[in-house]
């Protein structure tokens, strides 16, 4: 008896879908946060935001001015900040880390 020889390849289980990752934050940003995006040239943070780290990170811009760069996050919803405060300047510029939704 002799035996039988099959064509077909042994089974090869498919890949199952990876899971999309969620790029979206779970949290909306809050009130205050949409205000200080709206306002970003402000010195006095939000009663939200938090410092994170201690020392700001002082660096040069391209054209040689030098700024320091504090890093916040929000207690409310999560949002991060930079404050970004150049020498001889009035005005601060609040960016935050990943555009707000809104
Ligand atoms: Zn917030």
């Amino acid at each position: 008896m002799a035996d039988i020889q099959s064509d077909v390849p042994p089974f090869q289980p498919t890949m199952p879908p990876a899971p999309a990752p969620s790029a979206t934050p779970a949290t909306p940003p809050c009130e205050r946060c949409l205000a200080l995006a709206d306002d970003p040239r402000r010195r006095e943070p939000p009663a939200c935001l938090a410092l994170r780290g201690t020392a700001p990170v002082v660096r040069q811009s391209a054209a040689g001015v030098p700024y320091s760069m504090l890093s916040f996050s929000c207690r409310d919803c999560g949002t991060a900040w930079r404050l970004y405060d150049r020498a001889n300047e009035l005005f601060v510029s609040w960016v935050p880390e990943r555009p707000l939704e809104r």
